[in-house]
């Protein structure tokens, strides 16, 4: 089974890297951040977890404001620097822990938290700011991630309180995850500070030193605030410290601190925590009981006949091959298909059966493979055939014999007028 091993605390602020990138350790005003991170780092290398389930905010970079949501889960297996405008910072990329994502996904839909599900997204310092200084990463990383990117900069945001649950719901999801994993959670973000309008610059250390305080003793308290009393007291994008009381909601009612820094060198305090559990005995629901109500809603699906639920695992393994798919609603895309797909399928790293499957229209494969419905009348789309033929080809059927088991036997597709009446549309009547 996997076990939470403690909780890790951190500031994301690009300081962070840069102090990290630019060899600061030896001067006197960046020193401080290497000794505030060093406790952490031997306690990492100590508790050697295989996952560190990473709870950060996107600054704009791979999250944009076309589709903002709040608890968005990375369920993929690996993730990249992002380019912040400078070109991206030079780390390896990191694993990520599909396995346990994917269980955690589920765990959190029970328990009726709507997320929204990433992968291939490149990360920016929100993670890979703290990351670089809590594990060593030459030539990789010692394990995988999670990530967790809650959407803090659009209003409304989470509340403190519905973060605190979602760790609650976290860490019964983490336990009853039936690989032996060790794994630590670590939330980021904050403390005190604000970056724009005439308040940038705000700090408040009283506060951060009671928020540490209640976040250690009396979490619960923190839920009851307000984002905008987190504003007045900690400066606006300091509200994101609510990220921390996921990681506090993961962890035991009781915790023994281990570790806590707090350094302010420019606009933002870099502080650093290790929490460990105080056993708090026997949980109300068995991990077999828990398993059970994770899987309630999907149980028995995998007995219906001809049925491919598009589930995460299915669409991390079928990912590149679907990417490629919806990229032909672009025009110039769909026609470099038309013209000659090879170098596409490079391109994009199709493997020699995916391309086989493309090339061969093999519908009923494709869909078995793991390529959504919705993607393949696109392709049916682009080639000139219609959802009828699809439909039939997966069945097995022919074109007629299936048309027989319709009331009306109608032929259409999802193609625009781009490339005028195709062929089978120009033997049906005028509608
Ligand atoms: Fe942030």
């Amino acid at each position: 089974m996997a076990t939470i091993v403690g909780g890790i605390g951190s500031s994301h602020t690009p300081t962070i890297g840069f102090a990290l990138d630019t060899l600061k350790q030896k001067d006197p005003v960046w020193a401080p951040i290497f000794e505030g991170y060093r406790p952490v780092q031997q306690w990492l290398a100590e508790k050697r977890p295989d996952v560190l389930f990473f709870i950060f905010n996107d600054h704009v970079t791979s999250f944009f404001f076309d589709h903002y949501s709040h608890f968005a889960l990375g369920v993929g297996d690996r993730y990249s620097v992002a380019d912040e405008g400078g070109g991206p910072r030079n780390l390896p990329p990191v694993n990520g822990h599909s396995g346990l994502a994917r269980h955690v996904a589920h765990g959190l839909v029970a328990d009726e938290f709507d997320l929204s599900y990433f992968q291939a997204k490149a990360l920016d310092h929100g993670c890979f700011s703290p990351l670089s200084l809590l594990w060593p990463h030459e030539p990789a990383w010692p394990g995988a991630i999670v990530p967790l990117q809650v959407g803090v900069l659009e209003f409304p945001i989470p509340t403190a309180k519905r973060c605190f649950r979602l760790g609650r719901s976290l860490r019964r999801a983490i336990e009853s995850y039936p690989e032996d994993l060790q794994v630590a959670i670590v939330g980021t973000g904050g403390l005190s500070h604000q970056v724009h309008g005439e308040r940038a610059g705000f700090n408040n250390t009283p506060w951060d030193t009671e928020f540490l305080d209640l976040l250690e003793k009396d979490p619960v308290k923190l839920t009851e605030i307000t984002i905008a009393e987190y504003a007045a007291r900690g400066g606006f994008e300091g509200a994101e410290v609510i990220m921390w009381l996921i990681m506090r909601g993961a962890l035991t009612e009781q915790v023994k601190k281990v570790h806590q820094s707090y350094y302010m060198p420019s606009m933002t305090p870099i502080a650093t925590v290790i929490y460990e559990n105080i056993p708090d005995g026997p949980p109300r629901e068995s991990d077999m009981e828990i398993r059970a109500r994770i899987g309630h809603e999907l149980a028995g699906i995998e007995k219906l006949p001809g049925t491919y639920p598009f589930t995460l695992s299915r669409s991390v393994k079928a990912y590149r091959l679907n990417d490629f798919l919806h990229s032909l609603i672009q025009p110039e895309k769909r026609k470099r298909f038309l013209d000659d797909p090879e170098p596409m399928f490079a391109e994009i790293r199709l493997t020699e059966e995916e391309r086989g499957m493309v090339r061969r229209r093999d519908w009923r494969a494709l869909i078995q493979y793991g390529a959504i419905f919705f993607l393949l009348e696109k392709l049916g789309a682009v080639v000139g055939t219609t959802n009828l033929h699809i439909y039939a080809a997966m069945r097995g059927e022919s074109l007629e014999n299936f048309q027989k088991t319709r009331n009306a036997q109608v032929l259409y597709s999802v193609a625009g007028q781009e490339q005028g009446k195709k062929e089978w549309d120009k033997k049906q009547p005028a509608h």
